[in-house]
Order: structure tokens, then sequence, then C-alpha cells
């Protein structure tokens, strides 16, 4: 999934998130902020040498560690509860893609692909991002 929808996807599970909780304004303003900058956290095996693109980033492992690493940092549930949905559902959207991700490494080197749905960059995904868009501005107009 391209940078841009991965940040998509991810406003709009966070935000849907914070519904239930009658957030204010500058918490979403803050809780959009952490979403868009965290939400491509595992693709920055991308540019380490000598990483492998879609290898440890993006396991389970590295998601527990990033939420609880992020959580002992900043002991702000807001905070890091935003950084683990926005880690999650980037695993969980790369599992949608055609090559997938190996969620357990390494306990076993299989390649999880959930229906084999997108080709990065495709059509399917466009459709996809523009649906959490939408999603994402009804969650905003029903908290502004
Ligand atoms: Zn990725």
């Amino acid at each position: 999934m391209l940078k841009k929808n991965h940040q998509i996807v991810a406003l709009a599970v966070n935000t849907g998130a914070l519904l239930p909780f009658h957030p204010q304004l500058p918490t979403v303003i803050i809780a959009t902020a952490i979403t868009i900058l965290t939400a491509n956290i595992p693709d920055i095996d991308i540019k380490l040498p000598f990483v492998k693109h879609r290898g440890f980033t993006h396991t389970i492992w590295s998601w527990l560690l990033v939420s609880l690493l992020i959580y002992s940092l900043t002991q702000s549930k807001l905070c890091a509860s935003m950084v683990s949905l926005s880690y999650l559902m980037h695993l969980i959207t790369d599992s949608f893609s055609v090559a997938g991700i190996k969620w357990f490494a390494p306990l076993t080197t299989k390649s999880h692909t959930l229906f084999k749905g997108y080709k990065v960059g495709g059509p399917t995904e466009a459709v996809f991002a523009s649906l959490c868009l939408g999603c994402y501005i009804i969650f905003i107009i029903q908290i502004l």
C-alpha cells in the first residue's frame, strides 16, 4: 500500500476508535498528527541497509515491541494507542496485498496474504483508501 493510503486507513481507524470517548478538538488534532507521523513506521526497513523489506518490522513482534516502547517512553495512553493502532493497521493492510507479510517470522516463514486482495498502487487500493477517507471525513464531522 502506498504511504499516503496507509495514513488514510490509519486516520479512519484511529479517529473511529476515538469516537466513543467523545474527544475534544485538540485531542483529535494531536491524534491526527501522531497517526500521520507513525502510520508508516513499519516501512522504515526500506531506508535501513541490510534489512529486508517486509521483514522484522512487519511482524507481530515488532508491533508489540513498538507499542510497549512508545507507552513506556510517553506514559500516554492516547499516544501509545494511536501509534499501536497505526502500526497494526499498516500490518493488516499490507496483509491484503498480493505479497502479504510474515506475521510470525521467524517462528514461521509462511507469508500471510488475506484474500490476495490488491496490487500496491492499483485500483482496488485506491477504492479502499477512498472509502477510508470518506469514513474519516464522516468521523471528523461527528466530532466537530
Ligand atoms: Zn509496509
